[in-house]
């Protein structure tokens, strides 16, 4: 038995590729041999440039995608497929905060009854019980009942995104995949929606997958962050650790792009190019094409996630697992 909430080992999914009908057909490798775990209440960040996998690997460990390879568990049970009544059941206990709060929401349903779906849908308390429940819901994210008698439209962004947030927390779930829940929103909003789902994480002890593009948003809410890219990780370990002094040259240009005040001034590194095209990966490592430390090896030889010598921390990338790590630190 584990202790862990979340289970993944080995995910991979490919989906085909949308090009002309008279294209040959190739496959998209979306998520490829990925694996994570979850302990109860622990959150783990997952960043990466768009394409790069998360939000597809959320899915995945939500049952919503069926892999084409690995295997999920959650609460040391093998999951369910999904659409079966077992998959319907457990989807109560672990439940996806959209990106897009309009879109997530219904525009002619009144805000109160959405938040009382999920109660409805998994036969949770009676009518009236209910109505109390999502008051509390509501107040819990900062809203009032008055707030539950509109129409999403009615509603800022900000207000809106609370709402999914409230709906999602209504059977009280050990799980939240949050994909991408900021990004939508006002930057001046950014702040206090990110603060509202620390505090959540705080009261209700949920677990949460925490996806954004955002290093500043994920180091407020998750001790432990994991970096994609195309597809894999490459870079694991506790979020503070790798934004203090990040291993793999992929993540040191994402860090490096972050300003931040606590830390001197340094020069911000600029990848060439965009990730290669999923279709046709580069052979090696995926990122040879744009690493500005590649070597002869990294086009023909692929890196493992391995463990890096740093606590805690693993890393995909031939420099870091030769003798001498340290000197991909003093590359730059
Ligand atoms: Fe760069 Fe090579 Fe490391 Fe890949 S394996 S990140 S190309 S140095």
């Amino acid at each position: 038995m584990s202790d862990a909430l979340l289970l993944a080992q080995g995910l991979a999914k490919t989906y085909p590729s949308s090009g002309s009908p008279f294209a040959p057909r190739h496959r998209v490798l979306a998520v490829d041999g990925v694996s994570i775990s979850l302990a109860k209440g622990e959150t783990l960040g997952l960043v990466g440039e768009s394409g790069s996998g998360k939000s597809t690997l959320g899915r995945l460990v939500l049952g919503l995608e069926k892999p084409d390879a690995g295997l999920v568990k959650f609460d040391n049970d093998v999951m369910p497929p999904s659409k079966t009544a077992a998959w319907r059941r457990l989807r109560a206990r672990m439940q996806l905060v959209y990106q897009d709060p309009l879109g997530a929401l219904d525009g002619r349903l009144a805000v109160a009854e959405q938040v009382a779906e999920p109660l409805v849908i998994h036969g949770v308390d009676k009518a009236a019980k209910r109505m109390a429940r999502v008051a509390t819901l509501l107040a819990r994210v900062g809203l009032s009942e008055e707030h539950g008698t509109r129409l999403p439209h009615e509603l800022s962004g900000g207000q809106r995104q609370r709402v999914v947030l409230a709906r999602a927390l209504a059977t009280s779930p050990d799980l939240l995949v949050c994909d991408e829940p900021i990004s939508a929103l006002d930057v001046s909003i950014q702040a206090q929606v990110i603060n509202l789902f620390a505090e959540v994480q705080h009261q209700f002890g949920v677990a949460m997958v925490f996806i954004s593009h955002d290093l500043r948003a994920v180091r407020q809410i998750s001790k432990r962050l994991a970096v994609m890219y195309l597809g894999r990780i490459v870079e694991e370990g506790a979020t503070d650790d790798i934004l203090q002094a990040p291993l793999h040259p992929y993540t040191r240009a994402l860090v490096s792009a972050v300003p931040d005040a606590r830390k001197p001034r340094t020069r911000r590194i600029t990848l060439a190019g965009d990730p290669p095209c999923p279709t046709e990966r580069p052979g090696g490592c995926d990122f040879h094409p744009r690493c500005p430390l590649a070597r002869p090896t990294c086009s023909h030889l692929r890196p493992m996630l391995l463990n890096s010598g740093v606590a805690g921390r693993k890393v995909a990338c031939h420099l870091v697992s030769e003798p001498e790590p340290l000197q991909l630190a003093r590359a730059h």
